[in-house]
């Protein structure tokens, strides 16, 4: 159950109004850097602890927790993520990604480190239309289902059905991530709270499907957890 970028995200240059604000939302008040961003051989795309972790065993430094900052038109997002630290302190990334970057935007912040559980995303919304915060809803209760994962190892974690028959795969969505995407595919195609719904109840998306949102998502967690219970609470 990999993390998924809704957005075609790209990394911000300066620390413009939106960064600001997420920072601002977020508690931080590290200066963010552009780390450049140099895959390095063996380093797989997502697996940027065990990446980092591997690159000190081979040449010493050490690894640097923090946030990578992303941008898209609609919402600003910081994603934990960690770098490598060389002896004098310079940061570098070196784990690469599907869309490539010279650098990333890194908020660095050693006070939140892994411990083998997914950590969730913070987004903010940088329109005004509200169905985009019905996304990013969506985007939270995906990341707290992530909670559920057990880590095999660094390429494998295992899943309890239930959490996978409700959410799916990116590619092969569960009922749970069609919930999100159908909003997602409504806001991207340039629709408002006041256009008509996706269904087919001739009813404006406010006064449907922009209400039941998070009853809608909700329903499925709460079927998870009267399944299985809440999920382990990270170390
Ligand atoms: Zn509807």
């Amino acid at each position: 159950m990999e993390q998924q970028h809704a957005c075609v995200c790209v990394a911000p240059t300066e620390v413009n109004r939106e960064v600001d604000k997420l920072l601002t939302t977020m508690g931080l008040d590290v200066e963010p850097e552009l780390v450049p961003l140099r895959p390095e051989e063996n380093c797989k795309i997502v697996s940027c602890y065990y990446n980092v972790a591997d690159k000190v065993k081979r040449d010493g430094g050490k690894i640097h927790y923090g946030w990578a900052i992303w941008q898209s038109h609609y919402l600003c997002q910081a994603e934990h993520h960690a770098v490598w630290e060389d002896e004098e302190g310079n940061l570098l990334d070196i784990t690469p990604r599907e869309k490539p970057t010279d650098f990333i935007m890194f908020v660095p912040n050693n006070e939140v480190a892994y411990k083998e559980k997914p950590i969730a995303r913070v987004q903010i919304n940088t329109t005004k239309n509200p169905i985009v915060d019905h996304i990013i809803y969506g985007h939270k209760v995906i990341d707290f289902l992530g909670l559920y994962e057990t880590r095999i190892d660094r390429d494998r974690a295992s899943v309890p059905p239930i959490v996978m028959e409700v959410l799916g795969l990116p590619h092969n969505p569960g009922p749970l991530r069609i919930v999100l995407y159908k909003r997602e595919e409504f806001f991207l195609f340039g629709n408002k709270e006041t256009n008509k719904c996706y269904c087919d109840s001739d009813k404006l998306y406010k006064n449907c499907h922009g209400k039941f949102y998070k009853h809608e998502m909700a329903a499925y967690v709460q079927k998870i957890t009267d399944e299985i219970g809440e999920p382990p609470k990270p170390l």
